[in-house]
């Protein structure tokens, strides 16, 4: 590491210090009061620009259409007591936003019909009627499918675009990135010289999992779809081997990629690719629910695994994973990664996709397969 680089990474180390410790709201209960009578003289009248918004229209059975939300402009609004105006400048697209149209009972509540569709973003601060962000701050927060947010900034924290491009901090220095740090680290616990196997392995999360379990000493095969991802994890993030389901026999690939059979297996995917890596299952090995993407579209009913049992013969756990319940800990995680990534031992990949009115079809993307690396939409 030369100087300049060392210099970076105790820059960003420094931002993380600042920029990760209110994430911590996030786990906390969602009732913030802000002295009363404070008034910025910051605050901009705003109600000659149109933003344009996705709402969600209904819940989708099967994939999410453009049918799925209802497109409006509406006129932009000016800050009431504690409020901020962000313009929004890229969003995070992320499988679970299929996962929030649904009703019912979940880690996080489902979008309202008529709402606008969430998605966590980052955006400038244009207006700003509290005390916790300046006009022309830079903010990562659930900013929603439209050019600018207009209310409460709760769990908003600060990012600096003079440290790493934006759209960074919504992959390898965002949620994406703490994702993968602590359902790998906390959840797989994997031990140097252990067989790791991650699936979306060329995905956002995925990737950057199996560059973690590369530091920590680990054997890491990947599995993707198609023969330009797989290359991708040889030869451009050290992975040690990766199989394309599309075009392999995912068990025989396996079975020659894993002699001594999988301690870890972290699975974004479900489906029948759980069932493979099951029944390759190491003693005492550990399976992490961190997603199951090939499920989030079904009509029926979840696919479960059918090689259960061999959780039972291995002596092995699957334990589910949600992000959010590592958030006191993710300015931790956040020096550590931004120490990686000075050092050039973590790369992050983003796909970045222009144009708001793209929403539909490019949220799609992300369930054939079709993103490489984070899949970001710039919104103008
Ligand atoms: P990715 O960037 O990995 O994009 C999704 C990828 O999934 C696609 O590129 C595609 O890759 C793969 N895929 C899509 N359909 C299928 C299928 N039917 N079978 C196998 N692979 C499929 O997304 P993320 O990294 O953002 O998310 C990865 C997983 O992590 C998701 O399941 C998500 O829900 C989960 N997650 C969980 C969190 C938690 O707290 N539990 C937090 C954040 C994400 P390919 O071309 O290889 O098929």
């Amino acid at each position: 590491m030369n100087r300049s680089d060392k210099a970076a990474g105790r820059t960003i180390i420094n931002a993380y210090r600042r920029a990760f410790a209110p994430l911590a709201e996030l786990a906390l209960p969602r009732l913030r009061v802000y002295h009363s009578g404070f008034t910025s003289n910051r605050v901009l009248a705003m109600t000659a620009q149109t933003n344009r918004q996705f709402l969600l229209a209904k819940r989708p059975v099967g994939a999410a259409t453009r049918d799925t939300f209802t497109y409006q402009e509406v006129p932009v609004g000016t800050p009431g007591d504690g409020q901020v105006l962000v313009r929004n400048e890229y969003l995070s697209l992320d499988p679970a936003m299929r996962g929030w149209m649904n009703e019912g009972k979940s880690y996080i509540p489902p979008v309202g019909i008529g709402e606008v569709m969430r998605a966590l973003g980052v955006g400038k601060v244009i207006a700003s009627n509290t005390p916790k962000f300046a006009v022309g701050d830079y903010v990562n927060g659930a900013l929603g499918v439209q050019d600018y947010f207009l209310g409460e900034p709760r769990g908003f924290y600060k990012v600096d675009p003079k440290l790493a491009p934006l759209p960074r901090y919504l992959s390898a220095l965002g949620m994406t990135g703490m994702t993968a740090y602590f359902a790998l680290l906390d959840t797989g616990a994997p031990k140097a010289g252990e067989t790791v196997v991650i699936s979306g392995a060329a995905g956002a999360v995925g990737s950057i999992a199996g560059q973690i379990a590369k530091l920590k000493g680990c054997r890491v095969v990947g599995i993707a779809g198609g023969a330009d991802k797989c290359k991708f994890l040889v030869d451009e993030l050290g992975f040690d081997a990766a199989i394309d389901y599309k075009s392999e026999d995912v068990p025989a690939a396996l079975k020659r990629e894993c002699p001594k059979g999988v301690d870890v297996y972290f699975d974004n995917v479900g489906g029948d690719i759980l069932d493979a890596v099951l029944s390759r299952l190491a003693l005492k090995a550990r399976v992490v629910i961190c997603g199951a993407i090939s499920q989030y579209n079904n009509k029926e009913a979840v696919k479960g695994p059918a090689n259960y049992l061999s959780l039972l013969v291995n002596r092995a756990r699957m334990e589910g994973f949600v992000v959010m319940d590592h958030a006191a800990n993710f300015a931790a995680a956040g020096q550590e990664m931004a120490g990686w990534m000075a050092q050039g031992k973590l790369k992050s990949k983003e796909d970045i996709v222009e144009g708001l009115e793209t929403f539909p079809e490019t949220l799609m993307k992300l369930f054939n397969g079709e993103n490489f690396g984070k899949l970001v939409l710039k919104v103008s």
